[in-house]
């Protein structure tokens, strides 16, 4: 059975390998079929497409959406996308520049809280063209305000710490239906990550659901064995398809590698059952 990873970011948002060495890392790492994910973006397909041209990897076209929903932020990952549909670029385009707008915001809670100058710096650390709060840890990391990425998120940019800033994102329906619109399927992202309560994690799959979603991702870099457990049963009990995909986004972080991924538990049907190779 060919090797799927379906969730991976390049520096085309916050991963810190170019399209091109993405594709040659998961190629040399065994990965037969890689979705390129990027937040709020398509732009790094085109490069990893010509990069991938002369190698056995087939890349899919995918992004991960920025949404809020019910107070929380959550993300949609859409898989097989026309890229040239132009209601899913107006609106990633719209995403993009409201990251614009929060990144000020974050800077200037930041240099409330004694750190300033910052934005200037984060800028510059951005390549593709999105800037995240990845970009903003790196900084900071950089400045000696915390010892790692994964220190920065408890420190800083997180609800109730300096440089937090809520987003206003899409609207689940929005994304759905941007991904659905543009021949797309829709994959709820890592969702033990948004530390829901069972019953409002269970009110986000029927409302996912309900407006055309299709998938949500079982097996994720970020989820224990037990969390994919629980979250194979939910795909199963709501009729939902399941992905696979390890949110890789560049050597740096040692947890996670590209495309050594468990087997999806038992009884789950995998998204890719129904694509032809
Ligand atoms: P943004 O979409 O700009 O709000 O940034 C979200 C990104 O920050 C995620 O996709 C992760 O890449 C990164 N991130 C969030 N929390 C953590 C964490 N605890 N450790 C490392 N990276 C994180
Ligand atoms: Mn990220
Ligand atoms: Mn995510
Ligand atoms: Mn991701």
């Amino acid at each position: 059975m060919p090797a799927y990873d379906l969730h991976s970011h390049t520096t085309a948002s916050d991963g810190t390998l170019t399209p091109q060495a993405l594709v040659n890392a998961a190629c040399k790492a065994g990965v037969d079929v890689l979705a390129i994910t990027d937040h709020d973006s398509t732009a790094g397909l085109e490069e990893a497409h010509r990069a991938a041209q002369n190698l056995p990897l087939n890349v899919i076209d995918g992004c991960e959406i920025s949404v809020t929903w019910s107070g929380s932020t959550v993300h949609i990952v859409g898989l097989n996308l026309d890229l040239a549909h132009q209601p899913l670029q107006q609106g990633l385009a719209r995403l993009r520049e409201h990251r614009k707008e929060r990144a000020r915001a974050i800077a200037a809670d930041l240099e409330k809280h004694g750190i300033g100058g910052i934005y200037e710096k984060v800028v510059a650390r951005v390549r593709g063209g999105l800037i995240s709060r990845t970009h903003f840890a790196h900084e900071l990391v950089a400045l000696g305000k915390a010892a790692s990425v994964r220190e920065v998120f408890k420190k800083y940019l997180v609800r109730g710490k300096p440089g937090f800033v809520a987003g206003q994102w899409a609207q689940l329906e929005e994304a759905v239906d941007w991904i659905t619109a543009a021949g797309g399927q829709a994959v709820i992202a890592h969702p033990a990550r948004y530390r829901l309560t069972r019953s409002k994690l269970i009110r986000l799959i029927e409302a996912f659901r309900g407006c055309g979603g299709e998938a949500i991702e079982v097996v994720s870099g970020s989820h224990s064995r037990d969390e994919s457990f629980t979250m194979a049963r939910h795909a199963r009990d709501f009729g939902l398809l399941a992905s696979a995909g390890s949110d890789y986004h560049g050597p740096e972080n040692p947890w996670v590698s590209l495309g050594d991924l468990p087997q999806l538990p038992q009884g789950c049907e995998p998204i890719w059952s129904s694509w032809q190779r």
